[in-house]
């Protein structure tokens, strides 16, 4: 690869998802091993940095490095081997999980784990242990994955399973792309029987129904998730709607396993095309248009409660896809996502205290997703044997302060109820709250690993800058 051609022209202003952040990168895009190799012997007789990225779906700086080598991953996207026998897959890491269910579920098979969206590549989502709406039962995507290979800093394939090089496997899986380059995933699908799951709606009057209908969903659901209107409030604080979805064996599989079955329409209505509906979005994404539209839904929900129907695979988990590009709606200063991870202990009144405090400083959440977790066996974990808050802030240039200034406030009522933050969503959090957040020791034990595999410190994000910088420097770091 020519990756010598290091000058302006490979200079690009990389976005976050959210818009919240941006910087400017020389971007390589490699399709072939040999081809990343060179762009880390590059980065490491430059003394550059090399950032991970991978469809750059990320809320935050989890995939940016200014003025850094962005190696972004997406044209190492060929599936490698496929045995519709076992639901085995082997993939390049660009592959992404759109490209993933869409090869495989002719056959009866479906991602294990999938994100509210299809975009992401299996690199990025191995990069932060994605979960889907069935992490209380299947775990995190990590869990299901057989085999990675992952190019290390001195151009090293590691070959790394939950048994062959154990450690690195169990770090790299939620590593934020801090120790290697992931190139190729080994994955075990999910055996589907149909294209359709069996959906529930059911209202929840407030945020204790909330937890209730959880508990007595749990032990029969394959999915489940929450919405919350997060402007109602008093007796209806946390009121909204919990979605369970099962699998079914009966729905006409050879039809309904299909791709064609399971797209979402280019079009709503049969006429207006999806690609503009943000621009109808965006006079109501304000707090009176979003107070409206939140109450609206929760109205509806009441209405629908307990409407049993059918929905595709990629209809009832890619909701977000419906309308592309969405986040325009918010506005040029864009939004922050901020997902609480909190033990079930203390996830009640947590929650409560979070809804009650955004009201309290004027910044409601437009879109508030509530769900269930369990632990995993990955180092840098964001999991808890518990629930999850995902906030969506949208940010202006006159809030932007008080929307990081909520967020601190959030940051220690979470550390103080035992919670956890997710850096696949994060772009506020500070250095000082790392180690209380996964304790000092699994820092460390993450750091020793990376001056291992890392020594020089080339793959290094602008999030691993903003929260791990410091110390990986105070060891002696570059
Ligand atoms: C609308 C929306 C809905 C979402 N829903 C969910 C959800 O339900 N559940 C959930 O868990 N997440 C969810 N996410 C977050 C998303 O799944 C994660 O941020 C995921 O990591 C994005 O993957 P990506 O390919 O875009 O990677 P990027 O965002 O580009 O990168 C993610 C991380 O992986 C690292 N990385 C990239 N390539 C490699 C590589 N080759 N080797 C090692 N590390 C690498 C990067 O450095 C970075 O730290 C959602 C995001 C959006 C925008």
């Amino acid at each position: 690869m020519d990756v010598h051609r290091y000058d302006p022209s490979r200079l690009e202003t990389i976005e976050a998802w959210g818009r919240n952040k941006a910087a400017a990168g020389y971007v390589f895009r490699p399709s072939t091993v040999d081809g990343v190799r060179d762009v880390i012997s590059f980065a490491q007789h430059h003394n550059h940095r090399v950032v991970l990225r991978g469809a750059g779906r990320s809320y935050g700086d989890a995939s940016l490095g200014s003025e850094q080598l962005i190696l972004d991953i997406t044209r190492l996207n060929r599936v490698l081997n496929w045995d519709p026998d076992t639901g085995v897959v082997e993939c390049e890491a660009g592959v992404t999980i759109e490209q993933l269910w869409k090869y495989c579920i002719g056959d009866g098979w479906w991602p294990p784990v999938v994100s509210g969206t299809m975009a992401p590549t299996l690199a990025g989502a191995l990069g932060m242990n994605i979960h889907g709406k069935n992490n209380f039962k299947v775990g995190t995507i990590g869990e299901h994955v057989t085999e990675v290979d992952v190019i290390i800093a001195d151009g090293q394939c590691l070959t790394c399973s939950p048994t062959v090089h154990a450690e690195m496997f169990h770090a790299v899986i939620g590593g934020f792309g801090s120790l290697g380059v992931i190139t190729r995933v080994v994955l075990q699908m999910k055996r589907v029987y149909s294209g359709k799951l069996l959906v529930d709606p059911i209202y929840a009057k407030n945020i204790e129904h909330m937890f209730t209908i959880f508990e007595q969903r749990i032990p029969d659901a394959d999915y489940l998730v929450g919405w919350i209107d997060a402007f109602a409030s008093g007796d209806s604080l946390g009121r909204g709607q919990v979605h369970q979805a099962n699998y079914v064996t009966s729905t006409n599989p050879t039809q309904s396993l299909r791709v064609q079955a399971q797209d979402l329409p280019d079009n709503i209505f049969g006429i207006i095309p999806k690609s503009i509906l943000w621009r109808f979005m965006k006079p109501f994404v304000n707090d009176t248009g979003m107070k409206i539209i939140n109450w609206a839904k929760a109205t509806a929900s009441r209405l629908k409660d307990g409407v049993v129907h059918e929905e595709s695979h990629a209809g009832f988990a890619f909701l977000l896809d419906y309308v592309p590009n969405w986040k325009l709606a918010y506005g040029d200063e864009g939004l922050i996502q901020y997902q609480a991870f909190v033990p079930a202990g203390s996830a009640k009144p947590c929650f409560k205290t979070i809804l009650e405090r955004c009201q309290n400083a004027g910044l409601v959440p437009y879109l508030a997703v509530f769900k269930q977790h369990r632990m995993d066996p990955f180092l840098m974990t964001h999991a808890v044997d518990g629930f999850s808050l995902a906030l969506d802030f949208r940010l202006t240039a006159a809030n932007r302060k008080r929307v990081w200034a909520l967020a601190a406030e959030l940051d220690a009522l979470l550390l103080s109820s035992g919670g956890k933050f997710y850096f696949a969503k994060d772009a506020t959090l500070s250095a000082d709250r790392i180690s209380d957040y996964l304790g000092e020791a699994r820092v460390q034990q993450f750091l020793a690993l990376k001056r291992v595999v890392d020594p020089s410190g080339i793959f290094r994000t602008d999030l691993f800058e903003r929260i791990f910088g410091d110390a990986w420097r105070g060891l002696g770091g570059a």
